[in-house]
């Protein structure tokens, strides 16, 4: 995952044709421009979100390098989300225990699938791991239910690489047999990790990685209708949707997005693309 701004890599105006006055220039010059979008624009390219969420994040200053034409513009009605059947899932205000504190206190994952498509690379199964800490979510696409502890170990270790992760101290889970084989909880055990099992289903225990989901394959879809690209690009599509998830969800985590939870920085998308 990358930290590194497109904003802070540029330096065209002193390279252009060098010289005093050019450099001199390019001290006082303004960083690059913002991106200056339409409401529509905008919407899209924060991948089919609902446009007064859009709207809040640049408002309270969440995300930066985004500019709207006018507050005040109303969006016409976007076809791929109608086709897509896009509803708004509210995320419950009412937490059952306080959030967790540190990255890896508790991480929740879920399995999703089988797809009714396939992806390009035979994936036909999603599965969410969650920050309880920071909402960052993580995902990987499965051929079979049976490659989730192989996927779960590679999580592991990137986090523990790249988010200073000791350890997983509590994994939640529902009781689906691909995450009770006996591998997978003689691994949880030896790492020192404690295995939460909720029911089955119960999306009030394990809502946050749901309500992604739920969430993400509407817009995923919808992102691939408003481009007109095949269904089997699904895995594609959705890799992006947790790229914006991650760094535009300011709304569930007071004003500040899972991005800026964990580098500190606010995520800066003067170089986003539909
Ligand atoms: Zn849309």
């Amino acid at each position: 995952m990358s930290t590194t701004h497109p904003r802070e890599q540029n330096c065209e105006i002193s390279t252009c044709s060098g010289g005093v006055v050019t450099h001199a220039l390019a001290a006082i010059a303004p960083a690059e421009a913002n991106l200056t979008l339409s409401a529509a624009e905008l919407h899209r390219r924060l991948g089919h979100m609902s446009i007064d969420a859009a709207k809040s994040l640049i408002r309270k200053g969440a995300i930066v390098g985004i500019d709207l034409k006018t507050l005040t513009e109303v969006m016409e009605l976007c076809r791929a989300c109608v086709q897509a059947k896009i509803t708004r899932i509210p995320f419950p205000k009412e937490r059952s225990r306080p959030r967790a504190t540190t990255y890896g206190k508790l991480i929740s994952s879920d399995l999703f699938g089988p797809a009714q498509v396939k992806s390009i690379a035979g994936s036909q199964y999603t599965m969410t791991l969650l920050d309880d800490a920071t909402y960052e979510i993580m995902i990987s696409f499965l051929r079979a239910k049976s490659e989730a502890f192989g996927k779960y170990q590679t999580y592991e270790k990137f986090i523990q690489v790249h988010r200073g992760v000791t350890v997983i101290k509590n994994f939640r889970s529902d009781r689906g047999g691909e995450y009770t084989g006996m591998e997978f909880e003689d691994h949880l055990a030896k790492q020192g990790t404690h295995h939460e099992k909720t029911v089955h289903d119960s999306s009030s225990q394990n809502g946050a990685a749901e309500r992604f989901f739920c969430t993400s394959v509407m817009h995923t879809l919808a992102m691939l209708l408003a481009l007109g690209l095949p269904k089997f690009l699904w895995t594609n599509a959705m890799q992006h949707a947790v790229w914006l998830w991650n760094r535009t969800r300011g709304k569930i985590t007071g004003d500040r997005t899972p991005f800026e939870r964990i580098f500190g920085d606010k995520p800066d998308l003067s170089n986003l693309h539909e």
